[in-house]
């Protein structure tokens, strides 16, 4: 009898243990899944007027984790009007940084700058499943760190699932890979009926022509093996100012950067159908990430920020990276430098070759000021605002 109490309490004890441990891991879990949900402050800069949901352009993505912050820098006087996109791809975390540097140092002074960072935004709360990826990165400032999510390139998941064995574009019908319904870049113009990436890139298509955007810049990065890096992607309609900007950014900061037309049979992205559905001009631009390479090795921060990967060092020496690559790295300070003075030298051309639709932006800094004093220089300690300022 007394044995079998013994045996009775010992069970007692290891289920509680059991049930203690569960509940420890299960409250770290819920902790992290809603710690991904959480967006990163961004502190408003000298010309933003105004920030709204990107759901004001269509309301199928209210109050979904898609749904995300749109900053208006509004210099108040006639002239362009300029779209920058960040984090279509959440992986791709320079285009975003760029997107932050701009809404915190940005002094418009003509024309009117409307910027979204974190364009996929359910996508950064999320990572691909098969490569253990870190949820958030930090970049070190001259008072401290500032955090910012990693995503992925997909849609969340718990958002739009299954993905179909093969995904038919719309309108085009075009056919591709079933993943690439979730991929934000394939999905417009999109549609307010659609799946929920296509109703995202919807949404930023209506606040495209609701907002009577002249230009839109896209900023992505792609892996440095591809083909495609370094380079801007233009639609036909944005051609001019993209050649005299890689021109102007290569005589006069010495940093080289390709120009490629945007394929007629490339259906979904960007600097297709915007182009071929809006008024607006568009330009995508990319840097190299080694993140996103298959030969690289762990997916730490430190590869997030510097870009250096002792596995590509040995393909570049193989002569298997399209873009300059040694132990230096793909520091984040080239790769935003990149997009910065992109994004300037295209507005400085766009002003010049088309006046009415000038705009005048100074205080954010190029790629020589970037590589010369680093990216956390230039960004602003969000203790130092009040709540309202963020
Ligand atoms: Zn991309």
């Amino acid at each position: 009898m007394v044995g079998r109490e013994v045996d009775a309490r010992k069970r007692y004890a290891k289920a509680t243990i059991v049930l203690v441990i569960t509940l420890v891991f299960a409250f770290a879990a819920s902790k992290l899944i809603r710690s991904s949900y959480e967006v990163e402050p961004i502190v408003k800069g000298p010309s933003v007027t105004r920030v709204e949901k990107l759901s004001r352009y269509h309301s199928g993505i209210i109050g979904t984790p898609g749904d995300t912050d749109v900053y208006f820098l509004d210099s108040g006087k006639p002239g362009g009007t300029v779209l920058m996109l960040g984090g279509i791809h959440a992986t791709e975390v320079a285009g975003m940084l760029t997107s932050v540097l701009f809404i915190e140092n940005a002094q418009v002074n003509q024309g009117r700058l409307i910027i979204i960072p974190h364009s996929n935004n359910s996508a950064f709360a999320t990572q691909p499943a098969e490569d253990a990826f870190v949820p958030v990165f930090h970049i070190e400032t001259d008072w401290g760190e500032r955090w910012f999510r990693l995503g992925d390139r997909l849609t969340n998941p718990v958002l739009q699932w299954p993905d179909p064995d093969a995904y038919a574009h719309y309108p085009s019908g075009q056919i591709l890979s079933g993943s690439e319904v979730r991929n934000l870049n394939r999905a417009f113009p999109g549609r307010p009926d659609g799946l929920y990436t296509e109703q995202v890139a919807y949404a930023i298509t209506q606040l495209i022509l609701e907002e009577d955007c002249d230009l839109v810049i896209d900023m992505h990065e792609a892996s440095a093996m591809y083909p495609v890096v370094n380079v801007m992607v233009s639609h036909s309609n944005a051609m001019d100012i993209a050649g005299m900007a890689a021109m102007t950014m290569d005589f006069e900061e010495g940093v080289y950067i390709g120009v490629e037309a945007s394929p007629e049979g490339l259906r979904g992205l960007t600097h297709r159908e915007i182009g071929d559905h809006t008024q607006a001009k568009v330009i995508l631009m990319e840097t190299a990430n080694p993140i996103m390479d298959y030969v690289r090795g762990k997916a730490t921060e430190e590869l997030v920020v510097t870009g250096k990967d002792e596995f590509l060092v040995m393909a570049a020496e193989r002569g298997m990276v399209t873009v300059p690559y040694d132990e230096k790295g793909a520091p984040i300070e080239e790769r935003v430098g990149r997009h910065s003075s992109g994004v300037q030298q295209i507005l400085s051309m766009m002003s010049m070759m088309y006046p009415d639709s000038t705009i005048q932006v100074e205080g954010v800094p190029k790629h020589a000021d970037l590589k010369e004093h680093g990216l956390g220089h230039f960004l602003k300690n969000p203790s130092d605002f009040p709540q309202e300022a963020l």
